[in-house]
């Protein structure tokens, strides 16, 4: 193929930086990369926007030395959150006025079933993300924000969108449709859509490299095990059933929500105990999971307090745990062959022993665990089962934001080393 050359010449073709930012209700989260080698040259981190306690912790990466800075006090909204970070990049000679800066790359939580791969930002694609927000509504709103004042700060930029549902958009009807009335589903939209998709996608590929085998050669069940949590079963590289269903809520017990229940549990909740539907949805999403169960969220802290005796956290430990596995064996039911079972994030990559006890006792599928490889602390992939395994498991350091940045990088070269502007609005319908 010839390159032909962009509008600006060669220096369009030489920017290849990419800005991922992951804009939640209250914070935002960003990462400044060089695509040359996919390393991060900052990264930072605003929180507790619009409360007088806002905090922004910055790092710069080049030049050998990682140390944060830190800036406190009041940052009113996402806006001032941005142009802060935007100083301190400054800062370190990574303004993002630079040419170097190819495109902004914008983690969106729920892109329904018309966004399929990543997509570059119209007022058309804004749009139908707004129009995704009666689907998830804590989250598109402040990826919307995000991505308003993302283009007000640079209007000449390319921004992408990367879905987290887009990588569960393969999984079949009958899988993702629930089993109630047709009509009212497709009306209201309702279906499971998954979340977590951009980790899915970056893990299961990991590991089958890590198995030093392609994609399409592996089945995997990935357990992203975060405060948020969720399984999904990858089959030759495409997801075929996930645990998280309309919203997040749906799937393994998390940090504070519940995960699956009987859904009459809420209509009892509103008419035995008389709760209002904004009190169970609290209650689900952020009274329940492990915090609810024994008032802690954090897997570091529920084990300290195992070991000294605690009955409540040893249970809390054990529905965790009991859950991973009913999910363990219906995955690897659909799948019918299982070539790994993969571990990542929080919990995923740091618990020796939310490995060892959802693998415990699955020999009959080929699951076993190794004590020590198990006990064995790294940042990079790995496997934990012994050599004679039918099914390997591993640990795989999940990065969603490399993946983010890879997916928006990939859009945004493909089309400048193709001599044309980036067509705008890449959707599928
Ligand atoms: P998020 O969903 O917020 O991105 P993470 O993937 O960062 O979450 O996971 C956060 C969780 O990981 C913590 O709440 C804690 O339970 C768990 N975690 C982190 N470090 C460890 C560790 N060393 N041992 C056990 N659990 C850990």
């Amino acid at each position: 193929m010839t390159t032909t050359p962009t509008k600006e010449g060669s220096a369009a073709v030489q920017a290849r930086r990419v800005l991922v930012l992951n804009s939640g209700s209250s914070s935002v989260k960003y990462q400044l990369l060089d695509m040359n080698d996919r390393s991060r040259l900052a990264i930072g981190l605003v929180e507790r926007i619009g409360e007088e306690t806002s905090r922004l912790l910055h790092t710069p990466l080049t030049g050998g030395g990682a140390e944060t800075r830190e800036r406190n006090g009041r940052i009113a909204d996402h806006a001032a959150a941005l142009k802060a970070a935007a100083e301190e990049l400054a800062a370190d000679g990574l303004g993002l006025d630079s040419p170097e800066l190819a495109a902004i790359g914008h983690r969106v939580v729920h892109g329904g079933l018309r966004f399929t791969r990543p997509t570059v930002i119209t007022d058309e694609v804004l749009t139908e993300i707004e129009r995704l927000v009666p689907v998830a509504p804590l989250h598109n709103p402040a990826n919307i924000t995000g991505i308003r004042t993302a283009q007000a700060l640079r209007p000449d930029l390319p921004q992408v969108a990367v879905f987290d549902t887009a990588f569960h958009t393969t999984m079949p009807e009958y899988a993702a449709r629930y089993a109630i009335d047709v009509e009212t589903a497709d009306a209201h939209r309702i279906r499971r859509y998954g979340f977590h998709g951009t980790s899915h996608a970056y893990v299961s590929r990991k590991a089958a490299e890590l198995l030093g085998r392609t994609p399409e050669e592996v089945n995997v069940i990935v357990l992203h095990l975060g405060n948020g949590a969720s399984a999904s079963a990858v089959a030759a590289g495409r997801c075929v059933e996930t645990s998280m269903g309309l919203t997040p809520l749906e799937g393994l017990v998390m940090g504070t929500r519940s995960g699956d229940i009987d859904p009459a549990v809420t209509f009892h909740l509103k008419r035995v105990a008389g709760m209002s539907t904004d009190e169970i949805d609290v209650l689900l999403n952020k009274k329940s999971g492990l915090v609810g169960l024994c008032g802690d969220n954090d897997m570091r802290e529920i084990r300290r307090r195992i070991d000294e005796g605690d009955e409540r956290a040893a249970l809390a430990f054990d529905i965790y745990v009991h859950r991973l596995k009913k999910y363990i064996g219906a995955y690897s039911a659909v799948l019918g062959r299982v070539d790994a079972v993969v571990f990542t994030a929080g919990v995923g990559e740091n618990s020796a022993p939310v490995r060892e006890a959802a693998i415990a006792g699955l020999e009959e599928l080929g699951l076993v665990v190794d004590a020590d490889l198990n006990a064995v602390r790294s940042g990079e992939p790995r496997l934990i089962s012994p050599n004679y395994a039918r099914v390997a498991v591993a640990v795989v350091p999940t990065d969603e934001e490399l993946e983010i940045a890879d997916q928006t990088f990939a859009l945004v070269g493909r089309a400048e080393s193709a001599g044309q502007e980036v067509p705008a609005g890449q959707v599928d319908n």
